[in-house]
């Protein structure tokens, strides 16, 4: 045995005595973020149920969402209120249902998807929720890679000459897990790509659009949805955003943007299946938010305030315990989001969420970030914003312990 080893078993040992419960790999806001909005549950009182002439308690009031509630996306989205629809909590509830009426009556203009054989793009590391969904509705996934700029795009445009890929999945701000964002470069050569598929779609979840750590160095994000109108592609990019991450997670709005025609498409879909969403919600989140000191900006800079030492403390704890030469692990820097990508240099990314499961610390499960679970065996999510500051110190000394000795047994073994 090396000493190298010697000692990282040691530390180890250390480590696994101090009988730590620790959780990094919940991509979830801290009950502080949380706190921020509490005022948005008594946003409304029994008298408050008008907004925009309708009365919120019954049906009329339209798919689209409220007015108010569309001019808040839109603003968000940076897009005008004929493009947005405002939906319930969940931004990913609206990439399942586009993509499903997609499958079943094709977007406009276009065939059904369904009973041909479907493939998508998705970028790696990315989002374990994306891959299942897609993979549920029957998609082929794939891969490829989300670098510094965006997705690689040479393989985009190489993919997308196959008839069959209907289009690209991905996060184009502060993307999970890597805090990457596409350049404008690349999202307008994105929008102007030259696909097989005539309705080849750009699905962009942008979760993470405004959610940047400092105030003066910052990731613009990209317009997709003019992009694509001045590529002439108008119907090209759906956008899809939501307030999980600003106000509540588990209840929040839900919306997407995107052209005139697609917005009305999806309008005619959801009529449907529901007479609207729920009113109520949209009201209270225009009201809380036009009252909080400097808007929406003025929230996304109290949790920047919150979260962006936690990024610190993560990319402060590994350089001093593992270095900045990448002897064990190289991650990413970001300037907003909410993760942190860790690759590790040998292929040890399981053993080290075993080692650090076993020591009390609780990391994203290996492999989620790759369709499948098929990964390199390096990438490692790190999700700091839920636990408090201390904890997350704490934690990713624990997890550079857990690095070192993984990356010493595997070479020992060599
Ligand atoms: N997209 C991305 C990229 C996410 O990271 C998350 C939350 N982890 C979501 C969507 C979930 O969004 P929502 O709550 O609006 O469904």
């Amino acid at each position: 045995m090396t000493s190298a080893q010697t000692s990282a078993q040691d530390a180890y040992a250390a480590l696994q005595q101090k009988g730590l419960r620790l959780n990094m790999q919940r991509g979830q806001p801290s009950d502080q973020d949380f706190g921020l909005s509490n005022r948005l549950i008594g946003a409304l009182n029994e008298h408050d149920f008008q907004m925009d002439g309708t009365d919120l308690r019954n049906y009329p009031g339209g798919i689209r969402g409220l007015p108010s509630a569309r001019a808040l996306a839109a603003n968000y989205l940076d897009l005008k209120d004929e493009n947005v629809i405002v939906w319930n909590n969940s931004s990913l509830e609206l990439q399942g249902l586009v993509l499903m009426f997609a499958l079943l009556h094709g977007l406009p203009g276009g065939q059904p998807w369904a009973g041909q054989p479907n493939k998508m793009i998705v970028t790696v590391p990315g989002y374990d929720r994306h891959f299942s969904l897609l993979e549920h509705l029957g998609f082929e996934l794939l891969t490829v890679l989300m670098q510094p700029d965006g997705p690689d795009m040479d393989a985009v445009e190489r993919l997308a000459q196959d008839p069959s890929v209907r289009g690209i999945v991905f996060v184009p701000t502060y993307s999970n897990p890597t805090g990457e964002s596409i350049s404008p470069e690349k999202a307008a050569r994105l929008a102007g790509l030259k696909a097989a598929a005539p309705d080849f779609t750009i699905f962009a979840d942008d979760a993470y659009r405004a959610h940047h750590l400092y105030a003066e160095d910052r990731d613009e994000p990209v317009n997709l949805v003019a992009l694509c109108r001045d590529a002439g592609h108008p119907n090209r990019a759906f956008v899809y955003a939501s307030t999980s991450k600003i106000t509540f997670a588990g209840a929040g709005l839900g919306f997407v943007g995107s052209s005139e025609d697609n917005i009305a498409w999806l309008g005619e879909h959801l009529n449907a299946q529901s007479i609207g969403p729920n009113k109520f919600e949209q009201a209270r989140h225009v009201r809380f938010l036009e009252t909080y000191s400097g808007g929406l900006e003025g929230l996304m800079a109290e949790h920047a305030r919150l979260i962006a030492p936690k990024f610190a403390a993560v990319d402060e704890i590994l350089s001093r315990e593992l270095g900045t030469q990448g002897e064990y692990a190289t991650w990413t820097k970001p300037k907003g989001g909410y993760f942190i990508s860790l690759d590790t240099a040998e292929p040890v990314a399981a053993r080290v969420i075993e080692l650090a499961g076993q020591a009390g610390i609780s990391l994203t499960p290996a492999g989620s970030t790759f369709p499948k679970g098929q990964d390199d065996g390096r990438n490692i999510r790190l999700a700091p914003t839920r636990p408090p500051l201390e904890e997350v110190r704490e934690a990713m000394e624990g997890v550079a312990v857990c690095i070192q000795l993984a990356t010493e047994e595997y070479r020992s073994q060599r």
